[in-house]
């Protein structure tokens, strides 16, 4: 990969004004919480996604992708009529937050480069959303807090985008720290960071099935979620979010929902009291506990919530068969994508292999796969663009 300085150069015949970088992430545990107001944990990943942007003193916008190999010129008048390629609608979506705020009148260029897989789950679309909202935030002097872009980044993606996302991505994504997980309690935004144990690994297995969130299965599942909360709010006044809720409630209602909609609610209430469980037992030192509850986790969603696969469902039994793996579960929002599996420092590259190969020889694609250290969150550069994945 070229340096972001010298294709934003080549792109546009000046230099950049401004470089940000944001990491992808993986969703440890808390699968669909978030937007039902539950407690999730994230942390950071070695892939990172750069965006280099000026300012312009006129109305022009151009934007730059290296990973789609596509430029695309529009401007500050024209920006918002769609017609223009999808991914231009995340750090649009951002601009357009910022416009809001009132402080951007011209248009700017940008370049991204990225190495963080799209569509699988890892959450590319949130780093692209923080490292525009950071670099904009440092070119417009605002010196606005993490929360403030991380609010707006949110805000881009549900409105601008169109997709009902809950806040996890833009939090762990802008607030990650090297050797951290990111507790997000959705139902407030606040969060806290929990030291990951050293001797714990992450490993990260891409299906070959990309998941597109727009008109997908995940807006049906929000949509059930709500249908859910509306239908117990009758019966438990007050309720405001579904993952508040206890595993009896549902028991005791599920005669006033259909099936479906009683396996959904069950699936996150659950969900939401293996997340608390998974942070007592990694405190304790319970490091084999808390692996059971991501595969615990796994066979819920792939049951009860029915957002897996069958690539997903054959990556996470193949891992917890090995027993150097301690748990492993789909990440993110299912239905494809990526999985994720916590392990020993015994789990070995020849393991990982070995599970590749057993994949391709079912599906006939080989998943990539590899070991990440829980790494900082999004940020300003300040050095010359490395690309070190
Ligand atoms: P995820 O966030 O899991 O990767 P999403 O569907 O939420 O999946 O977001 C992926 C989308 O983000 C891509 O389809 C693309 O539109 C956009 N995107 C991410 N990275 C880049 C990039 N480097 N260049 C252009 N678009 C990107
Ligand atoms: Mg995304």
């Amino acid at each position: 990969m070229q340096n972001i300085r010298q294709v934003f150069q080549d792109q546009f015949n000046h230099s950049l004004a401004a470089l940000a970088s944001a990491p992808g992430r993986v969703e440890v545990i808390g699968n669909h919480t978030d937007y039902n107001g539950g407690t999730v944990i994230g942390a950071c990943i070695k892939k990172r996604l750069y965006v280099a942007l000026r300012l312009r003193d006129d109305q022009v916008i151009r934007l730059f992708s290296q990973n789609e190999d596509e430029r695309v010129e529009t401007s500050v008048s024209t920006y918002s009529n769609g017609d223009l390629p999808h991914w231009t609608a995340y750090p649009l979506g951002v601009f357009d937050e910022f416009r809001m705020l009132g402080s951007i009148e011209n248009g700017f260029d940008m370049v991204v480069s990225s190495s963080i897989p799209t569509g699988e789950g890892l959450s590319s679309s949130a780093a692209f959303e923080m490292a525009t909202a950071l670099a904009f935030n440092e070119l417009l002097g605002h010196d606005l807090p993490t929360s403030a872009l991380v609010g707006l980044s949110h805000r881009a993606e549900n409105r601008y985008v169109g997709v009902p996302c809950g806040l996890l991505d833009q939090t762990v994504v802008g607030f990650g720290k090297t050797d951290g997980l990111i507790v997000l309690d959705a139902s407030t935004g606040r969060h806290h960071v929990f030291q990951i144990p050293s001797d714990v690994r992450l490993f990260i297995f891409r299906t070959h099935i990309r998941h597109e969130l727009r008109h997908s299965p995940y807006e049906q599942r929000h949509r059930e979620c709500r249908n859910v909360l509306i239908a117990l709010s009758k019966v438990i006044p007050g309720i405001r979010h579904l993952a508040h809720l206890h595993p009896m409630d549902i028991t005791a209602y599920d005669i006033i929902m259909d099936d479906i909609l009683a396996r959904r609610a069950r699936h996150v209430v659950e969900e939401q009291r293996r997340v608390g469980t998974f942070l007592r037992t990694l405190h304790e030192g319970d490091i084999r506990e808390a692996g059971q509850l991501l595969n615990a986790s796994h066979h819920s969603s792939r049951s009860l919530f029915e957002n897996s696969s069958p690539e997903l469902d054959f990556l996470v039994g193949q891992l917890c068969a090995i027993p150097s793996v301690h748990g492993a579960r789909l990440s993110g929002a299912g239905w494809g994508g990526a999985a994720m599996a916590m392990t020993s420092s015994e789990f070995s590259e020849t393991d990982a292999s070995a599970v590749a190969d057993a994949y391709e020889s079912m599906f006939e694609a080989r998943p990539g796969w590899w070991t990440t250290s829980v790494c900082e969150g999004a940020k300003v550069e300040s050095e010359d663009f490395v690309d070190a994945n």
